[in-house]
């Protein structure tokens, strides 16, 4: 398949369409491994590193058991991707320590807790993300769009 949005870094934009340090959360959008149909909404707060991801749906995801899921794993990767590890580990109040590298690893060092929030604040952002990115004069279909099909509301 030929990527349509070309990456402005080589990041995973199929797995992970979205990734951000806002509202004192390292929070985004992690496409699900197995449905193409269904997205996680996953974060971690700054400071106290509670921790939480979810379908844009507040549904509970079944791979947090006691630790961070894959989902938050990949947020954590892409975030280090995107903004570099120093950036990450500043922003969430962590020490990396020497050798951190990944996110998996930089989540490793977090004293984490898991405490539920509400996707709905993430997701609207994703939307209004997915607005700045749609191209006017493009035919070809956004992957990413295809999870939304029932939300066109003025655009
Ligand atoms: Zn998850």
């Amino acid at each position: 398949m030929v990527a349509v949005v070309p990456p402005a870094r080589p990041r995973k934009l199929a797995k992970v369409p979205f990734v951000e340090l806002a509202d004192g959360r390292l929070q985004g959008v992690v496409s699900s491994g197995s449905d193409i149909e269904r997205v996680y909404v996953s974060s971690v707060t700054a400071g106290d590193h509670a921790y939480h991801c979810s379908t844009n749906n507040n549904r509970p995801c079944g791979g947090l058991r006691g630790a961070p899921c894959k989902h938050l794993e990949s947020l954590a990767d892409e975030a280090v991707l995107q903004y570099g590890v120093d950036r990450v580990a500043r922003y969430l109040r962590v020490d990396a320590g020497d050798g951190t590298q990944t996110g998996v690893e930089l989540l490793s060092r977090l004293d984490a807790r898991h405490e539920p929030t509400s996707a709905a604040v993430v997701f609207s952002r994703f939307l209004r993300h997915l607005a700045y990115l749609e191209l006017p004069a493009s035919t070809a279909v956004l992957p990413e769009l295809h999870w939304f099909p029932s939300t066109g509301a003025g655009r």
